[in-house]
């Protein structure tokens, strides 16, 4: 690893990569985050009805996203939105792991709802507007549970990971990284996709990371094209939203695949994630297929090309 960034992020030494811990795998059920497999995330934005819920649930389960997200506890905002069923919704993300069998992501705002939300969550998701709220990460890291911690909107990689430095520091060694876009000069998309993030974290980091192609766009028609970009970053996994009807979500609406979107978006990644999937297992079968042009060719072209 370069010199610079064990310089540039000496405030998080315990989340880079060092010769006794190259990748951290966090497994969750049967699931193992960082373990080689894109695993998706995916449910609506906000857990609205049971019906909502559940529909989308088996929908995306059989699409093959392994874990359901969706908030019970909801950071708007404007203080007067919708601001999440609470324990009414945990019960009903509950209800639909019982179905499904999917496992559950979700927010978690307030350090006194730790023990409640981890009671009924797999992971506890710690969201972009508390990413430097140190109460409630030393809570969540204390609660035993994988912790999924997103990307404050202003945050540089450094202040980031300095909160991943201290949830592992209060004892929780399975934190997920999740880049959710940051805030630019651009306007036209709610977020900026930060995919250099992506790349430098899987350089310098052994945590698992994720993209969150929803928030980072604000608009579903770009979703999966940020998901193969994810993809081909190197990213663990994804989280996205997806609602039965997104038009008529009760939040972030425009940025929810509806159902047949999210099928023709895995179904179109498959062979994004086939093929990293296959050139990490033999890159040198690569190097050798009709068309590649083999290392020794490569340089005699160069040669040939400077003269
Ligand atoms: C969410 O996942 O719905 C959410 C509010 O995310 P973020 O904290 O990244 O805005
Ligand atoms: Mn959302």
């Amino acid at each position: 690893m370069r010199e610079s960034w064990i310089d540039r992020f000496a405030e998080s030494p315990d989340v880079l990569k060092r010769a006794r811990c190259q990748q951290t795998v966090v497994s969750v059920q049967h699931l193992k985050i960082g373990g080689g497999e894109f695993v998706t995330m995916a449910g609506p934005c906000s857990v609205e009805t049971e019906l909502q819920l559940m529909a989308t649930a088996h929908r995306v389960c059989s699409a093959g996203a392994s874990i359901l997200r969706g908030g019970a506890f909801k950071p708007r905002s404007s203080p007067y939105a919708f601001q999440g069923h609470g324990l009414k919704g945990l019960k009903m993300l509950a209800k639909a792991r019982e179905a499904t069998g999917l496992a559950i992501v979700t927010e978690v705002m307030s350090k006194d709802d730790v023990p409640l939300v981890a009671k009924y969550a797999d992971i506890l998701q710690i969201g972009t507007r508390n990413m430097e709220n140190y109460p409630l990460l030393e809570a969540a890291a204390r609660s035993g549970r994988p912790v999924l911690l997103k990307r404050g909107m202003v945050a540089t990689l450094a202040e980031w990971l300095r909160s991943a430095q201290l949830i592992l520091d209060n004892g929780n060694p399975n934190v997920i990284l999740c880049e959710r876009g940051i805030r630019t000069f651009e306007t036209a998309t709610r977020n900026t996709f930060d995919v250099s993030a992506i790349a430098l974290l899987k350089q310098i980091s052994h945590l698992p990371v994720i993209a969150d192609p929803s928030h980072a766009s604000g608009v579903r028609d770009l979703v999966p094209a940020l998901a193969r970009i994810a993809v081909a970053a190197g990213a663990d996994g994804m989280i996205v939203e997806v609602h039965p009807k997104p038009d008529e979500a009760w939040s972030d609406g425009d940025q929810s695949l509806d159902f047949a979107g999210f099928d023709e978006m895995m179904f179109d990644l498959y062979p994004w994630i086939a093929l990293r999937a296959m050139v990490l297992r033999n890159p040198e079968h690569w190097r050798l297929s009709p068309g590649v042009p083999s290392r020794e060719t490569a340089q005699v072209r160069v040669m040939e090309s400077v003269g």
